[in-house]
């Protein structure tokens, strides 16, 4: 990574020793915020929140990026493998459900060293937007109890319009296959451990998201299937007018009708009333808390 990096599918090779990668790292971690987080999945946020740790830059770069100050590495705050250690401590002696690293894919070398440093004694999960290569998977796969990947697009022409990577799909498809064989363990309402991927509808792209819930469904997985109708018009979306509005209720039903109709076992599915920016945490410095 140090000399010509191609840890994600970008493969930019950049030396993230002397100037940062397309993500938008170089070799010191950088963290926006953490802090206890009540709005993830029941059994993930359970009772006291899940401890998560919000990381800047990423390779995907949605357009409409909903944690696009984070993404883009505007809010950034460096620390080193040792304090990143101490953040998973801080966050367990607050009573954290889990430690929740999102959007964590450029720094999987630091993880496994803050890993080796200190391991939770609460499940670990790993929040990602799945366009990751196997091989970096597999390196962290020990330290990771639950993976909760989203699954964004399935047609290459929308990923294309949307992040400029034709190529999503493919990477994304292979990397949210290897995820759903952790199996789940829930117990009294907590996962342990397992997998739900997660697909947020976009508007006008409600076919792409059926195609999405066939593929799933064709996984025949147990893995947990998540909803998500929270769209809010955000980030760098000027020239894409499509975006510039939330999901229809009709949009959202077509998703969920085909959701029933797939035989997926267990499901998450969020309320259309979910789309309001209360429920994007405050990433400003001027708060300790995220929400
Ligand atoms: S992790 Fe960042 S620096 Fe490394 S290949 Fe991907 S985009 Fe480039």
């Amino acid at each position: 990574m140090a000399e010509k990096c191609t840890l994600c599918p970008v493969e930019c090779g950049q030396d993230r020793e002397k100037r940062r990668g397309y993500c938008g790292a170089d070799n010191a971690i950088s963290v926006a915020k953490y802090g206890l987080h009540p709005f993830e999945e029941p059994c993930i946020s359970f009772r006291n929140g899940s401890g998560t740790v919000f990381f800047t830059g990423c390779s995907l770069r949605c357009v409409f990026c909903q944690n696009f100050e984070l993404s883009r590495a505007r809010v950034t705050r460096e620390v080193s493998v040792r304090e990143l250690a101490g953040i998973f401590q801080a966050l367990e002696e607050q009573g954290a459900e889990n430690i929740n690293l999102v959007t964590a894919a450029h720094y999987v070398p630091h993880l496994i060293q803050a890993f080796s440093l200190y391991r939770p004694k609460i499940p670990v999960v790993y929040n990602t937007h799945a366009y990751e290569k196997i091989d970096a998977l597999r390196a962290i796969d020990r330290y990771i109890d639950v993976w909760l990947p989203d699954m964004k697009y399935f047609s290459p022409k929308i990923s294309l319009r949307y992040t400029g990577r034709e190529d999503y799909f493919e990477r994304a498809s292979h990397a949210v296959a290897f995820m759903t064989q952790r199996k789940n363990d829930v117990r009294d309402g907590k996962m342990y451990a397992g997998c739900i991927v997660r697909h947020l509808v976009l508007p006008l792209c409600a076919s792409d998201s059926v195609q999405i819930v066939n593929w799933f469904a064709s996984l025949r997985s147990d893995a947990y299937f998540s909803l998500m109708g929270q769209y809010t018009p955000c980030g760098e979306i000027g020239k894409f007018p499509e975006l510039q509005r939330r999901i229809t209720p009709r949009e959202y039903k077509k998703v969920r009708n085909a959701l029933f109709a797939s035989g997926i076992k267990n499901i998450f599915l969020q309320e259309l009333g979910a789309a309001d920016e209360k429920f994007i945490p405050d990433f400003s410095d001027n708060t300790d808390t995220l929400f």
